[in-house]
């Protein structure tokens, strides 16, 4: 069977300010600390639309190659729930902001373009927070009136490592274009999945169930597996699929179901009367186009082409903007993008991996690098020191030569020393060097080691085993 997919995304829009009042955005203020008979749902009040949530969604609609409505309109999504003062959403229905977009994603079976559906914005529910022992809840409205963008796909995935794809490069898109920081554990971006199956060949489209709440990319994949897995053995069975919504148990491996779907005209949309509509001209999204920066696949083919990038180290710079400017800048300074890449892929990412940090949360500069590279390429440090140094450099932003000097790394190339050193490992190595001298030529790997052991890397190693086969001549 054909695994059908669709995601859609919730994705929080980086505004110092709610929706539509002047509270604040901030993560983790005290319980509904943030908030005011606007977002609290208080009778008689009025929204105001914050205009830089339009303008942010804009960015992300057209970085997304969505069509922009002329003319959008918000509307009530009506429902109760406690996390919801209001007893409804204003979101968008029938006018959305954009529509028809598209996404190249990029899987290791193919690349794909999956079309983007709609994209729409809304305000963001509270929160509800259950006692772990006893039985009560609690509601934090902070999050209410939190500006949303919805952006929904056409059912175009076609394997649960797309649906990982789709959403790597939805991120990657997302804050290079600075429209939100998509950091997951924050909640500024939340996936609903869509799944049917149908046999390979067949274009109709079979019924489809919902996975509600995944809060991570690699459950969004291991739910799409399991509910495949559900779907076809209840084909298997005989049995038909219901159009319902299920949960994913992490801990079980399989969805879980939570309720038979409800439909849209559940929600009793109709048009916000407290807002009106919203007019949007061609020069506004002309010139909202004309300011966003070059999107990360446009960049990977670039660094392909311009720098004789690999594939792989381009798509690993270009998924985050702060590394893709990082590595450009290092690679100028020093005329030497493959060696640039190599470091940044491997070594500068290794090192925020290691710290769970983020490049812009460090001390490291560009020029850090670059001075590295040039005392490596110098000859002046081995490669590994050149490592050791990166390291310090990303904690203390201090300059590298001077690290250098204080951690006693640079390369000897004063010859006496370097001759005293190798007299002294000949003379405590005696059964090593007499091995030598019979024959087992095997036996200079070991001399050398020794040498970088007692210099901690501080003499070349072509050059003490060209001096050592000297001696023991
Ligand atoms: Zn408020
Ligand atoms: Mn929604």
């Amino acid at each position: 069977m054909e695994l059908v997919a669709g995601i859609e995304t919730h994705v929080q829009l980086k505004t110092a300010s709610k929706m539509f009042c002047g509270c604040a955005v901030r993560f983790g203020s005290p319980p509904n600390s943030l908030t005011c008979p606007v977002c609290l749902g208080h009778p008689g009040v009025l929204p105001v639309l914050n205009r830089k949530a339009l303008e942010l969604g804009m960015r992300a609609a057209l970085a997304l190659n969505c069509r922009i409505a002329p003319l959008t309109k918000f509307d009530r999504k009506n429902y109760y729930y406690p996390d919801l003062p209001k007893n409804y959403q204003i979101s968008q229905f029938d006018v959305p902001l954009a529509r028809d977009g598209w996404v190249e994603v990029r899987s290791e079976a193919q690349t794909r373009r999956v079309r983007i559906h709609r994209a729409h914005l809304e305000e963001d529910a509270g929160k509800l927070l259950h006692e772990e022992q006893g039985s009560r809840s609690f509601v934090d409205l902070n999050r209410a009136g939190v500006p949303l963008l919805e952006i929904v796909t056409e059912p175009d995935l076609r394997s649960s490592e797309e649906a990982y794809a789709y959403l790597s490069t939805l991120k990657s898109i997302l804050r290079a274009v600075g429209v939100s920081d998509c950091d997951m554990e924050k909640g500024e971006l939340r996936c609903d999945v869509n799944l049917s199956v149908r046999p390979p060949g067949s274009t109709a489209l079979g019924v489809k169930t919902e996975i509600k709440n995944l809060n991570s990319f690699r459950y969004v994949q291991k739910a799409l597996e399991a509910e495949f897995r559900r779907h076809v053995a209840e084909l298997d069975a005989g049995r038909t699929i219901v159009q319902s919504t299920w949960l994913y148990d992490p801990d079980q491996d399989q969805t879980r179901l939570m309720r038979v779907k409800e439909f849209a005209t559940d929600y009793r949309y109709f048009p916000e009367p407290d807002l009106p509509p919203l007019a949007i001209r061609d020069e506004e999204i002309e010139a909202t186009r004309r300011s966003l920066p070059e999107l990360p696949a446009a960049r990977c083919d670039r660094f392909m082409r311009e720098y004789g990038l690999s594939e792989y180290d381009a798509q690993a710079l270009v998924s985050e903007r702060v590394m893709a400017d990082f590595f450009e800048d290092v690679s100028k300074a020093t005329g030497k993008p493959k060696t640039a890449a190599n470091w940044v892929v491997n070594e500068v990412a290794r090192i925020l991996n290691e710290k769970k940090a983020a490049l812009e949360e460090t001390r490291l500069a560009p020029s850090a690098l670059s001075d590295i590279l040039s005392l490596v390429e110098a000859g002046r440090v081995t490669a590994a020191s050149g490592k050791e140094i990166l390291a310090h450099c990303v904690d203390t932003g201090r300059p590298p030569a001077e690290l250098m000097k204080e951690l006693g790394l640079e390369i000897v190339t004063d010859t006496d020393e370097i001759e005293r050193t190798l007299d002294g490992i000949i003379a405590a190595n005696p059964k090593a060097v007499a091995d030598f001298k019979g024959g087992k030529d095997a036996t200079m790997k070991f001399l050398v080691g020794q040498v970088m052991k007692a210099t901690k890397g501080r003499v070349q190693a072509p050059k003490a085993e060209e001096l050592l086969r000297k001696k023991l001549r």
